[in-house]
């Protein structure tokens, strides 16, 4: 307070009129102006220019330049400000140099001869003006700073929104996607389905996907791949001893593979994933063990990935372990559902399944579709006389002997205690009789323990068959025609094979 009140205001007072200069100068150092006077106007310039002033009073009528080359000069060609509040003073007569003064610029103007009172007057007024504008300007700066503040603030807001409902957009994207891939039981299907999305969603042009099988193995092979030539990953292998592994293992969470050029020297699987471009690797993890691992080749973006797409492969990666185990839990189950322990052929369950799937495909293609059920002859003799033991060996024996014996697509499986029942997809009455046959010789010809006990001095077994659509027209009339013609075998001696005729349940 004290410092502004001592802080005089300072006139620049420009006038060649001496005594007119000296009087008004002492008149305003009176009112508590300080004033620095001079008689020429480039003077005056140079004052203005080096000084700090409040408020020029100018005398147009000046020797040399004009003022109103002073007010020009002031008001335009500086750089300073416009603000600068100029009087002029000039003759009672000059109405024409008082219009043009207030053209150029100037504030306000006295005329001569003026009233020392009128001229403090105008000064204060003059001031005051000024100061007003100068705050209207600061606060309309203000104004225009805040509303730059409020554009960014929103610019910003606009684009946390974008970011915002492209994340949601990718959560719901995600959501959809992992319901995709937790709903696929079959493993395989997963994993394609998996890199698909991969490379659909994400851009990425090569995907390999490694997987351990079996648990008894320690090296994950390649299950399912995108991007390559078969024979670039075909052979490739990680063993999970892998320095690499076992890093993935500790950090259960993608990472860049140049990230790891430390693991670089010990580590085979990363000079080997690096030379096929991959960049990303990410773990399937299973009871805190690697049993898999997800590859990312280069994406299409050139540019890196951003930290929405790692999050999102972060993400993804979790919800394909989850769906990978419950894949493989579920294949395992369903392969102990289906499967007969004691001869690892399919079970009963299994076969039932897949009979009525044939008879479907067979009605819908108008295929062919034959039935075989094989039963051992005096089995109860054999086991009575050398064990039940004895007895699971030849039944393994034969379940091995079946298996050898028929083409790829045919289905294999224990019907009963000592039956085993075997479905040819696509096989007519004569096709069924010679793999029968087949059977039957192989059989009677391999050697099981202490088979000269056996009434025949051999083990053998009888067959039964029967064909759709000669035979029967249902899974059940199917069944029951086998069994006919099985029945026809054993009554006729056994060891051997009867195609059921319509004479037989005559
Ligand atoms: P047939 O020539 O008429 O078929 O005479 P069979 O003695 O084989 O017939 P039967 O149906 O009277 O006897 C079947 C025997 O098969 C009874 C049982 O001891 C034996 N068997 C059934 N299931 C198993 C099994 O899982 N293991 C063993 N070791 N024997 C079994
Ligand atoms: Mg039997
Ligand atoms: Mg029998």
């Amino acid at each position: 307070m004290g410092e502004t009140q001592a802080e005089k205001q300072r006139i620049l007072l420009i006038e060649d009129h001496q005594d007119l200069q000296n009087l008004v100068e002492r008149f305003l150092e009176k009112q508590g102006f300080e004033v620095i006077s001079t008689r020429e106007a480039e003077r005056g310039i140079e004052i203005y220019e080096s000084q700090k002033i409040d408020l020029i009073l100018l005398d147009l009528m000046l020797p040399g330049q004009s003022g109103f080359e002073v007010i020009k000069k002031i008001k335009f060609n500086s750089t300073n400000d416009d603000l600068m509040p100029i009087i002029v003073i000039t003759a009672k007569k000059e109405v024409e140099n008082i219009v043009r003064g207030l053209d150029t610029g100037a504030d306000d103007y006295l005329t001569k001869p003026f009233d020392l009172e009128e001229l403090h007057a105008r000064i204060r007024s003059v001031l005051r003006i000024t100061e007003m504008n100068a705050l209207l300007r600061q606060q309309s700066k203000s104004l225009e700073e805040a509303n730059d503040r409020i554009n960014k603030l929103n610019q910003a807001l606009i684009e946390k929104n974008a970011d915002l409902r492209k994340s949601l957009i990718n959560l719901d994207n995600i959501f959809q996607i992992s319901m995709e891939l937790t709903s696929i039981l079959d493993l395989k299907r997963l994993i394609n389905s998996a890199l698909l999305t991969f490379a659909g969603r994400f851009g990425f042009r090569k995907l390999i996907f490694f997987y351990q099988e079996d648990p008894a193995q320690y090296r994950l092979r390649v299950l399912n791949s995108k991007g390559f030539y078969q024979e670039q990953v075909e052979h490739l292998f990680i063993e999970k001893s892998d320095p690499l592994i076992s890093r993935l293992g500790n950090k259960q969470k993608p990472v860049v593979l140049s990230e790891m050029s430390d693991a670089n020297s010990k580590s085979s699987a990363y000079r080997e994933l690096t030379d096929l471009d991959v960049e990303i690797i990410s773990p399937i993890i299973y009871q805190q063990s690697v049993e898999g691992l997800i590859c990312f080749g280069p994406g299409l973006i050139e540019d890196g990935f951003s930290k929405i797409d790692i999050d999102q492969i972060v993400t993804l990666s979790n919800m394909i372990s989850i769906a990978v185990t419950n894949a493989s839990l579920y294949q395992e189950v369903k392969q102990l559902s289906y499967t007969d322990g004691m001869t690892e052929l399919h079970n009963f369950r299994y076969f039932q399944l897949r009979l009525r799937e044939e008879i479907i495909r067979h009605r819908r293609t108008d295929s062919d579709l034959s039935l075989l059920i094989l039963d051992v002859d005096y089995f109860k003799n054999y086991n009575d006389t050398l064990g039940h033991p004895a007895g699971d060996a030849v039944l393994r024996k034969l379940a091995r002997i079946l298996k050898q014996t028929v083409r790829e697509n045919d289905i294999v499986a224990r019907y009963g205690g000592e039956e085993f029942a075997i479905i040819l997809p696509e096989v007519k009455t004569k096709g069924a009789r010679i793999l029968a046959e087949r059977i039957r010789h192989n059989v009677e010809k391999a050697e099981f323990d202490n088979e000269k006990i056996q009434p025949n001095g051999n083990l053998t077994v009888s067959i039964g068959g029967a064909s759709l659509p000669e035979n029967a027209e249902n899974y059940k009339d199917l069944i029951s025609k086998a069994d006919t013609a099985l029945y026809m075998a054993k009554r006729n001696g056994r060891n051997q094979v009867q195609l059921f005729i319509p004479k037989m349940v005559q």
